[in-house]
């Protein structure tokens, strides 16, 4: 997807992200891992390009699904939302430009989404021992249906969805938390819901892990949201809201994704996706990490 090198770019040309402090996968996961969360019959048939259609027509892409461009794009996505994790445990926080594919489910996905990139990598950090209580944070504007469904019961990992009530997908799953908001939802109610749902979880669930969903697909010119965040709601939603700052603050390191967002300008999108990581950039340096 163009957007996400064009997250990339902007990072860079802007001064937020110095070439440094960028990391790139050094492989793409294994078959062994990617069937920690999927079923082996699911990763073969899609990794072997040999998905049905009924499967394919639910994911979205078409017959590219089954091109070798998507197939590793997708690994490639899966390896970089690990890295990140690592990263964010190693250093206290670390952002990807691309990650969040929360519409997969074990046998299929959905939405866009292939492999659960999100499940994948805090089953990977839990049976590694490197995490013991992990919360994935959703804020996209869709419910992170997938996520909700593989770690149902789970006592170990947090799913807290935050999405519009009416979006899809039209037949939700229950996450451990969901906060559903009316069509509409505007800067201030949207980021008080973010930050009462957030200080409450980090209190009662404690998790040493954040994995956060930063979607922007809440904005009001977003093509598929139904929310009416503005560039300064999703800046604040970073801050003020203190998605970032409140886990930071207890201790807990946090990792970035930017989750969806749909704008037929491509540089409109990748300047907004880029709030999540210049609000991470500026705590960076307030925390002295
Ligand atoms: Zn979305």
């Amino acid at each position: 997807m163009a957007v996400f090198a064009n997250i990339h770019r902007h990072l860079l040309a802007e001064g937020t992200v110095d070439p440094r402090q960028v990391h790139i996968p050094p492989a793409l996961p294994s078959r062994e891992l990617l069937c920690l969360v999927h079923s082996p019959e699911y990763v073969d048939a899609f990794c072997s390009g040999t998905l049905d259609q009924q499967r394919m027509r639910r994911i979205g892409f078409g017959e590219v699904t089954r091109s070798q461009t998507l197939i590793d794009r997708t690994l490639a996505e899966v390896a970089g939302t690990l890295l990140t994790a690592e990263l964010a445990l190693e250093h206290g926080l670390a952002c990807n430009t691309a990650g969040g594919t929360h519409h997969a489910f074990r046998d299929y996905g959905s939405g866009f989404c292939i492999i659960n990139d999100l499940a994948v990598t805090a089953e990977v950090l839990l049976r590694q021992g490197r995490a013991s209580r992990v919360l994935i944070l959703d804020v996209d504007v869709h419910q992170g249906d997938g996520t909700a469904h593989i770690f149902s019961g789970r006592q170990d990992v947090f799913t807290l969805s935050v999405h519009a009530a009416s979006n899809f997908p039209a037949r939700k799953q229950t996450s451990h938390l969901d906060v559903a908001l009316p069509d509409g939802t505007g800067d201030n109610a949207f980021c008080a819901a973010v930050a009462e749902a957030l200080t409450g979880v980090l209190q009662t669930f404690r998790p040493d892990l954040v994995l956060y969903d930063a979607g922007v697909d809440p904005h009001q010119d977003d093509a598929l949201g139904r929310l009416s965040l503005t560039d300064d709601g999703l800046r604040r939603r970073e801050l003020l809201a203190r998605v970032l700052d409140s886990c930071l603050g207890a201790g807990i390191p946090v990792a970035g994704y930017v989750g969806g967002g749909y704008h037929a300008d491509l540089e409109v999108l990748a300047a907004r996706h880029c709030w999540l990581h210049r609000a991470a950039a500026a705590l960076w340096h307030d925390y002295r990490l």
